[in-house]
């Protein structure tokens, strides 16, 4: 391992001071660190954020909006009942993503920012003709090799609008989450648009989004249930009217570099009266676009279904969940409203 190093800055004024260029920001280490040891990320210093204030909050602001602090962690954001009741089809991403042990160390900015990666967690697979690993993506990349952003956090929030607070030594500003992560070929090969020297501070899910809580699910494809990124994944909300769909909010994960929300699948629902043939056209809708490599079709057959299913889940979902299903996510899980309150 190349030597670096250790910095630990108590301020956010020290850390902006001990930036330079070739410098990791260090959350919960659970991703960097790994390629460090192996070698693919290599960086000069690493600025532990542990030990700045104020970046440990989830509040709601005057506003109605939530506010989530960059270095809560994935574990202690899906068990807040607070949050979870609001937002109950992030929570199940959350809790769908690795394992205990890795979501208590995971922070909600390290798991926005983490690398896409190969399947033995040894080379990076973001360079796109350089790519050793990692799934491919199937939209989102015009038929070049990029692999998908392996995130499920990531998903319903891009699905939700979420904006992230950046600060960096300029200034602060803030960006929604869909532009903060790149495809190939923007950004000038980098993979997001934060800027040198720039971290983010802070989620924030939009005022209203709460109202998508009694109509909304993440399912999550897998090798096995437990610790293993999606194959597939959606996070589907609706909002229900008079026994209509007023509103439609669609992304999909393990499909594109970037969380891919679907503009077109969300138009195709609106105002219409749930069921299973609408789902079905929507989710056509939503990957019309999509190339798979050779021999891997299925995967677009895939991820059809999971969005297909994931709408229908939502519509099954009648009322935030009381408590987490045993297997959140998963197509094994309870599938209707037997834990779930209105
Ligand atoms: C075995 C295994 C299985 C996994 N399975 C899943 C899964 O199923 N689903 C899933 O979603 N994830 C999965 N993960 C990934 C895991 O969620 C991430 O490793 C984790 O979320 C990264 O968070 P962290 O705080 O540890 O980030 P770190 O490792 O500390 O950092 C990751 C990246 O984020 C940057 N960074 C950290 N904090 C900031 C900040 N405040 N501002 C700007 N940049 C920052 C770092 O510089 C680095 O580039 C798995 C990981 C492992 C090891």
């Amino acid at each position: 391992m190349k030597s670096f190093h250790f910095i630990q800055p108590r301020t956010l004024d020290a850390a902006f001071a001990a930036w330079t260029p070739g410098a990791a920001w260090l959350g919960g280490g659970t991703n960097l660190v790994d390629l460090m040891k192996t070698g693919a990320v290599q960086p000069d210093r690493v600025i532990d954020l542990s030990r700045l204030p104020g970046l440990r909050g989830i509040d709601t602001l005057a506003d109605g909006a939530m506010r989530i602090g960059a270095l809560v962690s994935n574990a202690d954001l899906a068990r807040d009942t607070g949050f979870a009741g609001r937002y109950p089809m992030v929570a199940e991403a959350l809790l769908s993503g690795a394992s205990g042990q890795l979501r208590n160390a995971a922070t909600v900015a390290g798991n926005i920012m983490q690398y896409p990666r190969d399947a033995f967690f040894r080379d990076l697979a973001w360079q796109q003709n350089e790519a050793p690993g990692g799934l491919p993506a199937i939209l989102g990349t015009g038929g070049t090799h990029a692999a998908v952003h392996p995130s499920d956090f990531c998903v319903p929030l891009v699905a939700l609008d979420a904006v992230v607070e950046l600060q960096g030594p300029s200034g602060p500003r803030e960006m929604a989450l869909a532009d903060l992560l790149l495809l190939p070929g923007e950004g000038d090969g980098a993979r997001t648009a934060l800027r040198p020297g720039e971290l983010i501070l802070a989620l924030r899910l939009p005022a209203g989004t709460e109202a998508f809580a009694g109509h909304s699910r993440y399912l999550k494809v897998r090798d096995r249930t437990s610790f293993a990124f999606a194959q597939s994944s959606a996070a589907a909300c609706l909002r229900i009217e008079g026994g209509r769909i007023a509103q439609a909010r669609l992304a999909l994960g393990a499909v594109a570099p970037k969380p891919w929300r679907v503009a077109e699948a969300e138009v195709i629902l609106a105002g219409q009266a749930p069921h299973p043939d609408l789902f079905r056209r929507a989710a056509e809708a939503a990957l019309a676009g999509a190339q798979a490599p050779d021999g891997a079709a299925w995967r677009i057959d895939l991820a059809r279904r999971t969005t297909a299913r994931a709408l229908a889940l939502a519509m099954a979902a009648a009322g935030t969940p009381a408590q987490m299903p045993a297997l959140p996510a998963s197509p094994f899980a309870p599938q209707a409203g037997d834990i779930a309150h209105a």
